[in-house]
């Protein structure tokens, strides 16, 4: 996959295997040949992207999955002690639940540690499926999806430079408020900010003012201005 195929890829499948030693060329040379599975992107930002893949559709699900999720997001940042409330039983869900959208829903969720992000992308695709009638226009999901693997990964093809000093109080704070909330309304006021302190990076502020961009928790620009791996 080249810089370019990366930026206007729909398919967020196609971006998860780029960042996998299944792709036999990544871009950053971690792979070694005979070595195990390694991934591009650390463990949190692959839950992150999950997770967020996952809470496209939280409305469709019932509040035992629900629950997950929402654990699913502290796991992330190592608030839980990564662990998840697993079911207690293989096929717990399936006895609880006739839907088979939520048995695949849950079990996306529950992916634990290595997450395996592509599974998980394939159970939320096969699950929205089964729930959504033909009428969605399911070819934006799946850029809506493509867009939530690029904001939290960034451009695997660039290593930015991010001077700690543009992280003002004020960038600093306007950051923490969009992760926390996971509102992203402000990403263009923290553009300004990032400005103002000196910031003069296209790509910073590019992806900051897109008017199409979709945000997420673990956003490569909140994450550089918050310090987070
Ligand atoms: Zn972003």
């Amino acid at each position: 996959m080249t810089e370019l195929e990366w930026e206007e890829c729909d398919d967020p499948r196609a971006l998860v295997l780029h960042m996998s030693n299944r792709n036999p060329r990544p871009p950053w040379g971690f792979y070694i040949p005979g070595s195990e599975f390694r991934w591009l992107v650390n463990e949190r930002k692959r839950r992150l992207i999950g997770t967020a893949c996952c809470a496209r559709f939280e409305h469709l699900l019932p509040p035992a999955a629900r629950d997950l999720l929402h654990s699913s997001w502290r796991v992330a940042d190592y608030a839980l002690g990564a662990q998840l409330t697993l079911p207690p039983r293989p096929g717990f869900f399936r006895r609880q639940f006739q839907s088979r959208c939520t048995v695949w829903a849950i079990e996306a969720v529950c992916h634990l540690a290595p997450l395996d992000l592509l599974a998980l992308i394939e159970d939320v695709q096969r699950a929205v499926i089964a729930e959504t009638s033909e009428s969605v226009a399911w070819g934006e999901e799946m850029a809506t999806q493509a867009q939530i693997v690029r904001c939290v990964v960034g451009n695997p093809f660039l290593r930015t430079h991010f001077d700690r000093a543009w992280a003002t109080d004020t960038a600093k704070t306007l950051a923490q408020q969009m992760y926390d909330s996971r509102e992203f309304g402000a990403m263009p006021i923290l553009a300004d900010a990032l400005q103002d302190a000196g910031c003069e990076n296209d790509d910073i502020l590019a992806h900051c003012r897109d008017p199409h961009a979709t945000h997420v928790r673990g956003c490569w620009v909140c994450d550089l201005v918050l310090g987070k791996a």
